[in-house]
């Protein structure tokens, strides 16, 4: 697996991760394929996974936690707190919350869900600090940011630092390339990219045959490697099929050339 500093920080962590939005909500065989998929994702070196409270009202974490027990010290875990939560003492109790349900001491990465409108993100980022002095969480990162909610935000951590932003990113969602993707790379700030294979609906039409053919990679895959292709973007694809971790998990293998990459950007720009 290929390996990206996270933000400043000096931390190596996967380029492939592991989604989990609406993982945890089935029962039975579907939920044990789940657990299996995350559990194979790990095996396979995407030790990275990215759940959030609001993700099946808790079970996405709780889902996360079964399949971490015993391996915790293997993953870097991420999770959100939503803004309703925002207020000083909320965003405490959220993250103790989402700590038991994932059934671990800490969190290696707690990021602001969306921007607040209602709650200064001074007060947000005071609990944020409270919770890196606290040992709760490791580093601070925030999602769905613009570059001057980022500034805002990393302006409001005097003691810590901002270390990543997590946004739609993929061959055919390319807005953050505008101005959120240069300043994160000037500033050395992670972008995560989420929905990196379009919730699903890959253009599978669109992608040059003879490219998959050359790389002997599929649509999803070549998307993948794509999007992980400027320095500061690593990924978080959802899988809950264990042939689609098994996929996601070799998709940077080799890499495609700069030339290719150029002619992926464009035909779908
Ligand atoms: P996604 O990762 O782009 O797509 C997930 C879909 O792709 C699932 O239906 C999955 O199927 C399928 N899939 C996975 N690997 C595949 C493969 N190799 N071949 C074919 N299909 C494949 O969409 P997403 O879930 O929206 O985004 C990923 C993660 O980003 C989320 O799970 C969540 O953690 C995060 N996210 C964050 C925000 C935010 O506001 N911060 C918003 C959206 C998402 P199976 O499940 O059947 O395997």
């Amino acid at each position: 697996m290929e390996f990206k500093l996270l933000g400043r920080t000096g931390e190596r962590i996967p380029v492939i991760g592991m989604g989990t939005y609406a993982l945890g909500n089935a029962t039975g065989d579907k939920r044990r394929e789940e657990i299996a998929a995350l559990q194979r994702g790990i095996d396979l070196g995407i030790k990275f996974i990215d759940t959030a409270e609001v993700y099946g009202h808790g079970r996405s974490e709780a889902l996360v936690g079964q399949a971490i027990a015993n391996r915790r010290d293997e993953v870097f875990l991420a999770t959100k707190v939503s803004p309703e939560h925002f207020g000083y003492d909320d965003v405490i109790q959220s993250c103790e919350a989402s700590i038991q349900r994932l059934g671990v001491k800490f969190v290696d990465l707690y990021q602001l869900h969306w921007p607040s409108s209602r709650i200064p993100i001074q007060q947000t980022m005071r609990a944020m600090e409270e919770l890196v002095a606290t040992g709760k969480t490791r580093y601070v990162g925030v999602s769905n940011f613009s570059v001057e909610q980022t500034m805002e935000a990393q302006e409001s951590l005097p003691r810590s630092e901002l270390v990543s932003n997590q946004v739609r990113y993929s061959l055919t969602s390319r807005s953050i390339e505008t101005d959120l993707l240069p300043y994160c790379d000037k500033e050395k700030l992670t972008v995560i990219a989420y929905s990196p294979l379009d919730t699903g609906s890959i253009p599978k039409d669109r992608i040059p045959k003879d490219m998959l053919e050359k790389y002997e990679m599929t649509a999803a895959q070549l998307m993948l490697n794509w999007v992980t292709y400027p320095e500061p973007v690593v990924t978080i694809p959802k899988a809950g099929q264990i042939s689609h971790v098994e996929e996601n998990a070799t998709s940077v293998d080799i890499r495609i050339s700069d030339k290719d990459y150029k002619i992926l950007s464009r035909r779908f720009e």
